[in-house]
């Protein structure tokens, strides 16, 4: 086997189910995260088709299966929360839910004892040459790997330091978007969820964890905002210039937005590459092919591209060439289906009160309709894209 010594930058969702994979074939890896640990936050994230089958061969879905969730009753609210509309439990969701916090923690579990993680620190320059890469470090160490792997998120720092700025493969769909944990003040059950529109911003609130506590989203339509993607207090006030003025249950989840632990902010964006490979480096997840959480299969993506990547090296006794050019392959029908299905994004959040209204009547009337299930069917239908071959 050759190339045995792999680094990943990212510990979130695609870095450690690669390491899980990589770990089994017998290479090395050090997996690099910038946060001081395992980051908590975002809301239910859910899998369908080959993921399910990748998690199963994972053997980790009885330990994902522990914190299963199963989103509820979603009910469209006006300003003085009178329900406009409502969609029924499970209308979104796929056939196993988890909070992406959970999930993250789940393969971290599952990685630890075989993977060497370094948090706190990230990658400052990668260095190749014809036996491998050198990395320096933030922190001041220089190490020598025989792989690199960018699995570090939509402002991937390998992708720019490989294939140049992120503005080169970075499309903003209009859209940013904060989540964080709050108490479930408003007594929601059964992980319901309250959506409150007003012209270009939208704003939810789900009960999380059987319900003892929830998550408060919020989203606004935008032009690219020029922020500090790490400076959390300035996208903590971003989000509050935002929404000052509005009313329903807004000023009180401002408040409690000061205090959260995991907030979480970024552009609803795309990362569009014809190449996720050069030299000795490769991308995977977010930080290659982001579809936006708007596609819901992102995290699908990741779970499924990691499988692929490490079965191609498994496969390819290590060839990096061979393995991330068939990774590519096979991966791409899948990235174009889903990045295909955040298209129509403006109508989440709609700019003219024309858009604002029909799409208020579309809510109330879809559950009556054919297409009642089009929010699975969906996603299900770019999910079966892909049907990933066995590396047993
Ligand atoms: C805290 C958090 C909350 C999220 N909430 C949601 C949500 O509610 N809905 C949704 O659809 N998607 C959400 N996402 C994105 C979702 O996790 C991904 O779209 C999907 O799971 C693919 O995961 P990924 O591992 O490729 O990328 P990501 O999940 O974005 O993970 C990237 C990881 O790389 C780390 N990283 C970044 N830069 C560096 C660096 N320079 N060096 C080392 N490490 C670095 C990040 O800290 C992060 O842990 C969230 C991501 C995070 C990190």
């Amino acid at each position: 086997m050759q190339n045995k010594k792999i680094l990943i930058s990212g510990a979130s969702v695609a870095g450690p189910a690669l390491a899980l994979w990589l770990n089994r074939y017998g290479f090395e890896v050090t997996l690099v995260e910038r946060a001081p640990g395992i980051r908590e936050g975002g809301y239910a994230i859910d899998f369908r088709g080959p993921a399910m089958q990748v998690l199963e061969q994972m053997d980790i879905i009885d330990e994902i299966k522990k914190f299963e969730t199963r989103a509820g009753k979603i009910t469209i609210v006006d300003k003085n929360n009178q329900k406009l509309a409502s969609m029924p439990d499970g209308f979104t969701s796929g056939e196993l839910e988890i909070l992406r916090g959970d999930l993250a923690n789940v393969f971290y579990e599952a990685t630890k004892n075989n993977t060497e993680y370094l948090f706190d620190d990230s990658i400052a320059a990668l260095q190749e040459d014809s036996n491998g890469v050198t990395v320096s470090f933030s922190s001041g160490r220089t190490r020598h790997f025989d792989l690199v792997v960018g699995a570090d998120g939509l402002h991937s720092n390998v992708r720019a330091l490989t294939f140049g700025s992120e503005s080169l493969f970075m499309h903003h769909l209009g859209i940013y978007f904060a989540i964080f944990s709050t108490p479930n003040f408003m007594n929601l059950q059964h992980m319901a969820g309250l959506y409150y529109g007003s012209l270009g911003k939208r704003v939810g609130f789900f009960s999380a964890r059987e319900d003892t506590e929830a998550r408060a989203s919020f989203y606004f339509a935008s032009p690219q905002l020029n922020y500090n993607y790490r400076d959390i207090s300035q996208q903590k006030e971003i989000i509050r210039e935002h929404f000052k003025t509005e009313s329903w249950q807004v000023p009180q989840l401002l408040e409690l937005m000061d205090s959260a632990t995991d907030f979480y902010f970024d552009s609803v964006s795309q990362i569009r590459m014809d190449r996720w490979f050069k030299g000795r480096v490769v991308l995977l997840g977010d930080a290659g092919y982001c579809a936006s959480p708007m596609s819901g299969m992102g995290t699908s993506m990741a779970v499924i591209g990691a499988y692929i990547l490490a079965g191609e090296l498994k496969t390819a006794n290590g060839d990096h060439r061979t393995a991330f050019s068939s990774y590519e392959t096979q991966m791409r029908p899948l990235v174009t289906a889903c990045q295909k299905l955040a298209e129509g994004v403006e109508w989440f959040v709609p700019q003219t009160k024309f858009k604002l209204w029909m799409s208020q009547q579309i809510w109330k009337i879809l559950p009556h309709t054919p297409w009642k299930n089009m929010m699975i069917e969906m996603p299900t239908k770019a999910a079966n894209t892909i049907r990933p071959k066995s590396y047993a």
